[in-house]
């Protein structure tokens, strides 16, 4: 799951990692609350910021042709008048794809002076089986170009996840990073509060891009998290009820959200066969046979090996909601799951809905027998395959 930068901000600040001060705002009046505070309470610059669930946002582009998703400003007025051109307005960055995302909340926050820009993310590395700390002295800037052009630019910093990262380690990034004196210190602790942040979140990614070394109104320095990412490894929501109330639905894809309702695993991609699988493994060789056969896939969808018959009737119903789908592929592999199951949700749902598309199946194992007997019987116009292979083909051919 992912959150919104000022929930990021927020859960870094209580495990210890200074963020800059500020609000979120869900409308005008909000925003404008939020910039008077800020300036009451002495600062003499803001910046408002879309929140949306994708990077890029400084040099994205609004649709109605307003110039970048993050603002500075000097004024009440040039704040709330940029808030205003934000809201409701659709963002394109490099991120969201052409169709851009609405911008329906923004974070106000008091305005830093950068001297330096820095990189800093935890993840998970899957090759070490640890976490590891990933930052550069190359900020502010795309991080992927970084690690393809100077690689040496990219310091990393393996977590032992049973000691959390120890303080030498985090004064070595620092330094690392080319800072001296009481900053070294300072940035070391903000190393561990992100890594707390990660480990006490059950976050997959967090991601602070740029981290900055600023200078305050008094003239002293401070490494400040400017901007922040990240994403919660969703099998640890139980645990943490706080965070499960920061989902964004309006951010999702509606069709994710409602096979989120049946648990089944369904990911919309960009072609249009839909496939109906079942378990992860069969669904990935399901996708990559109708890619070698020229075909796309229209989704992922793994129906999972228990699946009852409401879950099937809900996932068929749900394939065929996405309009991109020229073709459905139902490729079953009965181990524990009863082939019969598969074929009677997929005959109500196809009733129900009218089925004008082409369906290939290929039913295998556990009841096979009944389970194509009721689909012989359904009256619907069916293409049958008895391979992978054959199924694949079939239906790129009956999407064409
Ligand atoms: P992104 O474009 O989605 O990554 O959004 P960021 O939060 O990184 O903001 C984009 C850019 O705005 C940053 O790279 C900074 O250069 C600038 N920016 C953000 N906050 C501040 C700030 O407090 N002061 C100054 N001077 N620039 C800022
Ligand atoms: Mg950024």
């Amino acid at each position: 799951m992912n959150l919104h930068e000022y929930q990021a901000k927020e859960l870094m600040r209580r495990h210890g990692v200074p963020v800059p001060a500020g609000e979120p705002a869900t409308s005008v009046e909000e925003a404008k609350a939020a910039i008077e505070k800020l300036f009451g309470e002495g600062h003499q610059r803001v910046v408002v910021k879309s929140q949306i669930h994708a990077g890029g946002r400084g040099k994205g582009t609004f649709k109605d042709g307003f110039q970048g998703g993050v603002h500075l400003a000097d004024s009440v007025e040039d704040a709330t008048a940029k808030a205003e051109a934000m809201f409701g307005n659709v963002l394109v960055t490099k991120q969201t794809g052409e169709e851009g995302k609405q911008v329906n909340r923004l974070l106000i926050t008091s305005c830093q002076e950068i001297k330096s820009e820095f990189y800093c993310a935890v993840l998970l590395d899957r090759a070490l089986g640890k976490p590891i700390i990933m930052a550069s002295s190359e900020g502010g800037v795309d991080i992927e170009e970084v690690a393809e052009a100077t690689p040496e630019k990219i310091i990393k910093e393996t977590v032992d996840p049973d000691l959390g990262l120890q303080a030498y380690q985090g004064r070595k990034i620092a330094i690392a990073l080319g800072l001296r004196g009481k900053l070294i210190g300072q940035c070391g602790r903000l190393m561990q509060g992100l890594y707390a942040t990660w480990a006490g979140c059950d976050a997959s990614m967090v991601e602070v891009n740029p981290l900055a070394l600023i200078e305050n109104e008094d003239g002293t320095e401070a490494v400040v998290a400017l901007d922040a990412k990240m994403s919660i490894d969703t099998n640890a929501m139980f645990r943490h009820a706080d965070i499960a109330e920061m989902r964004d639905l309006t951010e999702e894809d509606p069709l994710e959200i409602e096979a989120g309702k049946f648990d089944l695993n369904y990911i919309k991609l960009d072609g249009n066969i839909a496939c109906l699988v079942n378990g992860a493994g069969l669904a990935m060789s399901t996708m990559d046979a109708i890619k070698h056969y020229g075909g796309d896939p229209a989704n992922f969808l793994d129906v999972g090996g228990g699946a009852t018959q409401e879950q099937v009737k809900a996932a068929f119903e749900i394939i065929l909601s996405d309009p991109s789908v020229e073709a459905i592929l139902i490729n079953i592999f009965g181990g524990i799951m009863n082939c019969n199951t598969i074929a009677e949700g997929v005959v109500a749902a196809a009733k129900e809905t009218d089925l004008k598309l082409p369906l290939v199946v290929r039913l295998e194992g556990n009841n096979v027998e009944a389970g194509r007997q009721t689909l012989a019987e359904s009256g619907l116009a069916l293409i049958t395959a008895s391979s992978l292979a054959e199924a694949a083909q079939k239906s790129v051919e009956a999407a064409k």
